[in-house]
């Protein structure tokens, strides 16, 4: 039963001429399927209505094809033609009684158009502000362009309304949405009607606004997403502003959809930011305006998101991330089953979906994007075939993942790990600076496997391939992991690079063992993901004099995907590590290391007391490999199949490493797929 403190989560709320069952609204996030893939991306949708959020939005929606934002892949509402595909995403929504929303974008000074080739349209005439600083600049728009776009968001509401959805959300947050373009001086240079004082900065979303309402909004709410503050200083669009606006347009959208500045501010992953971080800046706000106000802040704690409301701060609890790692999050509370939550560990790797244009993944969640795909369900799996028993050796997420999913489909489970905790890698990377909430992702599958009777599990057991053979399990699941090498071979060296013995060199296994350097230390990194950025930060809070050499241009160049580099690099220059880009180690010498520059070849040296190799890591899969190697004897000894997973077969992210182990259990019993393609693909129609 539900803990009545959390009964104000449950209350329905009206939003213009609708009605919100309750305050569980999951806001718009990209999931890298889009228009590309459509069924994929409803189906997700589809599974957080079964979960029971109030509110369900799309990803940004390009309403117009003057404005579009490739190489990212979101949703398009160009032409009649594509109402089909957003159709099926609405009606996915409405399943269990959510309010279906869209969130059309029209992406001014953030489109350049690289599909369309027409050229941007923004309020003043400055160069597209992308990722990517794409050579591409916006025209200014004339009046009359002012006045067509204010129809093409008709259009577009009339297609939407056409679509089935109850909902639109106009963006204006995060630097991408026009409305924001318009509202800040940054992006709104203009002399007439349209710029200068706020009252003109806000006539163009008044007027959007007041068409669209008589087009639709008699049946459609009409919601306004804004940043709290732009983060650029005074000129931009500040909080004291939105307040402002706020206050003079307090009866505008049906509703209030608070963002942050930035994606980077708002999307901040828990090593930069905080639960409810956005708290100081959204406090006041709901007092200066009769309409709802939705906010979001990364909330996983049913306390944290009950005690934002009934302080006055919100009207509804805006997740997107949350409801990515558990679409079941409202349910869940709802049910009384608080302690079952898969909470965001807020890692940031749904987010690369979209920044690479592959297919959203979630660290927590790996039936995320999958739902149409593969057929899974997060909360939902076939019981068990026709065999009983599985061994799991390692505890990482891989075999925890693993584990947890074929104790669910009802095999007996037995779980082996050679070292006294379980966890893997993440039990010694959550003591990592700003990594604690990584470790939610052991913590929820081990508080899982503990309820379950058919689960047996085995800390301080290393076994070996003799065991294995003798104990006869069905199937044994190899999760044995990785070890970073010491040897430098990753992307410069793809050989070991030349090591005088004399030189302490220390890999991120020895520092997360507590083994740690000291004096003047040189990490090198050409990993390129967190681990060199984070280990510089651990070093240089434990007193070390840290150089930061890589060959890439950026300090963990990577984590432009997890939208975390910029701060990794503010961060480690505050914390006074020296950082040397665009280049590499050609050798270690005994008290300094040998650099070179990654375009001239040009040598230089860098004394240091020892050094920090962030290199790659070799799979430890000696037991999966011996066992191999006896595969003839397999079926005396009762084995069914071996199988080797996560980083013991090819490592990666944490991501990956769930993904495997529960693509593991899914595949438990079932045919192999042989040459087949594992999972279903959306293929485009050809025209006539
Ligand atoms: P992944 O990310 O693939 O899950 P991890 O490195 O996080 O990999 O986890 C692998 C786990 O397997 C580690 O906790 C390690 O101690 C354990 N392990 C390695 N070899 C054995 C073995 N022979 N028997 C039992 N556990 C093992
Ligand atoms: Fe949270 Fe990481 Fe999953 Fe994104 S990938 S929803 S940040 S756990």
């Amino acid at each position: 039963m539900r803990d009545p403190r959390y009964d104000i989560l449950f209350q329905p709320l009206g939003v213009g001429p609708l009605t919100a069952k309750n305050r569980f609204y999951q806001v718009p996030h990209c999931n890298g399927g889009g228009y590309r893939d459509p069924s994929a991306a409803a189906a997700m949708r589809g599974v957080k209505a079964e979960g029971g959020w109030g509110v369900i939005f799309t990803e940004q929606t390009e309403m117009h094809h003057t404005s579009e934002i490739t190489p990212f892949i979101e949703l398009r509402l160009w032409e009649d033609k594509d109402i089909p595909s957003i159709a099926k995403m609405a009606a996915a929504m409405k399943t269990h009684g959510a309010l279906a929303g869209i969130q059309l974008a029209y992406s001014g000074i953030n489109g350049p158009n690289m599909y369309t080739k027409e050229v941007p349209l923004a309020p003043s005439a400055l160069p597209i502000r992308t990722f990517t600083n794409d050579p591409v600049q916006a025209r200014a728009m004339d009046k009359t362009d002012i006045r067509n776009l204010r129809r093409w968001f008709v259009n577009a509401a009339r297609r939407s309304k056409l679509a089935g959805f109850d909902l639109i959300c106009l963006y204006g947050a995060h630097g991408f949405g026009i409305f924001q373009h318009f509202l800040s001086r940054a992006t709104n240079q203009r002399g007439d009607e349209y710029g200068g004082s706020l009252e003109n900065r806000s006539r163009f979303a008044r007027e959007v606004i007041a068409d669209m309402r008589e087009a639709v909004g008699d049946t459609m709410a009409l919601t306004l997403r804004v940043s709290l503050d732009e983060t650029i200083g005074d000129l931009g669009f500040s909080n004291a502003e939105v307040r402002d606006f706020v206050s003079m347009n307090a009866e505008l959208p049906d509703l209030w959809d608070l963002a942050m500045g930035t994606w980077e501010d708002c999307s901040g992953p828990s090593r930069f930011k905080e639960e409810a971080a956005q708290e100081a800046w959204v406090t006041g706000i709901r007092d200066l305006s009769p309409r709802p106000v939705v906010g979001v802040g990364r909330f996983t704690s049913p306390d944290v998101m009950a005690r934002m409301i009934k302080s006055g701060r919100l009207d509804f609890i805006g997740c997107a991330r949350p409801s990515i790692a558990d679409p079941f999050l409202p349910r869940k509370i709802d049910e009384g089953r608080v302690e079952d939550i898969r909470e965001c560990i807020g890692c940031n790797i749904c987010i690369t979906g979209d920044m690479t244009q592959g297919m959203g993944r979630c660290t927590q969640n790996p039936t995320w994007m999958e739902e149409w795909r593969r057929g899974w369900h997060p909360e939902k799996i076939a019981t068990k075939g026709e065999s009983q028993t599985v061994l799991v050796i390692g505890s990482g997420p891989a075999g925890l993942e693993a584990a947890r999913a074929a104790a669910m489909r009802g095999y007996d489970v037995a779980l082996a790990e050679a070292r006294p905790d379980f966890g893997g890698r993440v039990a010694r990377e959550r003591l990592l600076p700003g990594l604690s909430a990584w470790g939610r992702v052991a913590d929820y599958r081990l508080f899982q496997l503990k309820q379950r009777p058919n689960v047996q599990m085995y800390p301080g057991s290393r076994l070996t391939a003799d065991e294995v053979m003798e104990f006869g399990f069905q199937h044994v699941c190899v999760a044995t992991g990785s070890h970073w090498r010491a040897d430098g071979v990753a992307r410069q060296h793809v050989v070991p690079m030349p090591v005088d013995a004399m030189m302490p060199v220390l890999t991120p296994d020895d520092l997360m063992e507590g083994r740690l350097p000291a004096g003047k230390v040189v990490i090198f990194d050409d990993d390129h993901y967190y681990m060199g950025g984070v280990l510089a930060e651990l070093c240089a809070r434990q007193g070390c004099e840290v150089t930061l050499v890589t060959p890439s241009a950026f300090v963990s160049d990577w984590t432009a995907n997890t939208l975390e580099q910029a701060s990794i690099h503010r961060r480690l220059v505050s914390l006074g590590v020296r950082i040397v880009l665009n280049t590499g180690l050609v050798a270690i010498h005994a008290g300094e290391v040998e650099t070179n520059c990654s375009y001239t070849n040009q040598r230089a040296r860098i004394g240091c007391d020892s050094v920090v190799m962030v290199a790659s890591r070799r799979s430890d899969d000696a037991v999966y490999l011996a066992l191999k190697s006896r595969e003839a004897d397999w079926a005396d000894a009762g084995i069914r199949s071996v199988k080797v997973i996560g980083d013991a077969a090819a490592p990666a992210p944490i991501a990956w490493a769930t993904f495997a182990g529960h693509r593991y259990a899914r595949e438990l019993d079932a045919p192999d797929w042989g040459d087949a393609l594992p999972f279903r693909r959306e293929v485009t129609r050809l025209e006539d």
